[in-house]
């Protein structure tokens, strides 16, 4: 996938196979195998489970298809990841992140697969896209979040190794991975430059998973990876010494876009909802989507995701042009987190007590929805790099007037 490099992705026959062949497994399979065995977005999954569903996709040919052509994927262009993601999100099965491989698989490497030497890549990047292992990016501490130039973790380097000491907190995907993308500084005086990536192998002693809290989503998919003297080898560095934050911060532009997509999913599905259960409900003989006040929430609703949609495929548009969206992927990141939320928020209001009704579809969509507005950056930290921008380009115009 393209990172300031142009992507045509696939051509619209070949595409619109592949969109097919996803709708048919999420429609055709995981949803009637949730509905049979009673899985929920709460279900414990056990990596077996998660581990079927990879393996499934792939055999479709679609797990890791947003990887380059090169590294064994179908090099589909961001604009294409992001009507994938919509549609996997917007069907509300649980198991939806095995399909692209969110939880651990292809999704979660990304981009990072370039910058993999032969090496790393036999051992940890080709076995995650085939859906045989999987990874997750650890980056976050208990003091460092928004700020993460704060991390803690050290690695030392002993020989040919480096020894790793520290405590990475809400790590997606630790507690079923095989392997996790380590953020540690390697030199505590060189700043961000001292800050290096390491591949670490989740079966290496002193490497244990803890935190047992639940998000509100209630999904029970983020741990705290504790590292105590992990030796790792040299040759596990990604992306060479003292370049982790860099490879963390190209990471997190078009992260931040795909986030997105995943958000208008769930908000499209809400409406969905809420048309439905609108049109079947009757209260003072007659349906309430009847009544102007439900039909212009309605109306904001559509009018709220038809607004995300042109927004994320504008800017996916403009990463596939091999352009900077530094600015669109944080105008898009608030914007859509917020108004997906008020459309979850309005699903519920026209579902009145069913919907809030603990478990019911709406219900669990809102709570969820209201975790992006920290995760990935939260909306203030996206304010600021928008501030920022705006900051530099009026500076750029005016150079006469900046002291
Ligand atoms: C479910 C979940 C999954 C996660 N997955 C991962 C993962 O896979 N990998 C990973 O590395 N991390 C992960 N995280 C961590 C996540 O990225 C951080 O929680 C996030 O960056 C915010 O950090 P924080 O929670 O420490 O909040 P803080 O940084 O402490 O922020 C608290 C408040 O202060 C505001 N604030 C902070 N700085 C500023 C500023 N400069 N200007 C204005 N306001 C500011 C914030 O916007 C927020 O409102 C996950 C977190 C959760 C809850």
């Amino acid at each position: 996938m393209g990172l300031n490099k142009a992507t045509s992705g696939l051509d619209a026959a070949a595409f619109g196979e592949l969109r097919a062949k996803v709708h048919d497994l999420l429609y055709k399979e995981m949803l009637p195998f949730e509905k049979e065995s009673g899985l929920t977005h709460e279900t414990r999954f056990e990596r077996a489970q998660l581990e079927d569903w990879w393996k499934r996709s792939r055999e479709l040919g679609i797990y890791g298809c947003n990887l380059p052509k090169e590294f064994g994927g179908l090099g589909l262009s961001i604009d294409q990841l992001c009507t994938l993601k919509e549609d996997a999100t917007r069907s509300n099965a649980a198991l939806y992140g095995c399909v692209l491989g969110e939880n651990g698989g292809p999704m979660r490497i990304g981009y990072i697969i370039t910058q993999a030497t032969e090496t790393q890549n036999q051992e940890f990047f080709f076995p995650a896209a085939r859906g045989e292992r999987a990874g997750c990016f650890a980056l976050s501490e208990p003091e460092a979040g928004s700020d993460a130039t704060r991390i803690q973790t050290t690695a030392v380097k002993d020989g040919d190794d480096y020894i790793l000491n520290g405590h990475k907190r809400y790590i997606t995907a630790s507690r079923t991975a095989d392997f996790a993308i380590v953020m540690c500084v390697t030199d505590p005086d060189a700043g961000t430059e001292g800050v290096t990536a390491f591949l670490v192998d989740a079966a290496s002693p002193g490497y244990r998973i803890e935190g047992h809290y639940l998000p509100m989503s209630g999904q029970h998919i983020d741990n705290d990876i504790i590292l105590e003297n992990v030796r790792v080898p040299a040759r596990n560095i990604l992306g060479g010494l003292g370049n982790g934050f860099k490879l963390g911060m190209e990471r997190i532009n078009i992260n931040r876009l795909l986030q997105c997509p995943t958000m208008l999913g769930h908000a499209q599905f809400a409406l969905e909802q809420a048309v439905d259960y609108a049109n079947r409900r009757v209260q003072f003989n007659r349906s309430i989507a009847n009544f102007q006040a439900i039909q212009h929430m309605l109306a904001d609703m559509k009018t709220a995701n038809f607004a995300a949609h042109s927004m994320i495929h504008a800017a996916a548009a403009k990463a596939d042009r091999g352009e900077n969206i530094r600015i669109e992927a944080s105008m898009c990141k608030v914007f859509v987190a917020e108004n997906a939320f008020q459309v979850a928020d309005k699903a519920i209001q026209i579902h009145g007590a069913t919907g809030i009704t603990k478990n019911h579809p709406v219900e669990w969509v809102f709570r969820r929805l209201r975790m992006f507005r920290v995760l990935t950056g939260s909306s203030e930290i996206q304010r600021n790099t928008i501030g920022k921008g705006i900051q530099k380009d009026w500076q750029m115009a005016n150079p006469e007037a900046v002291s």
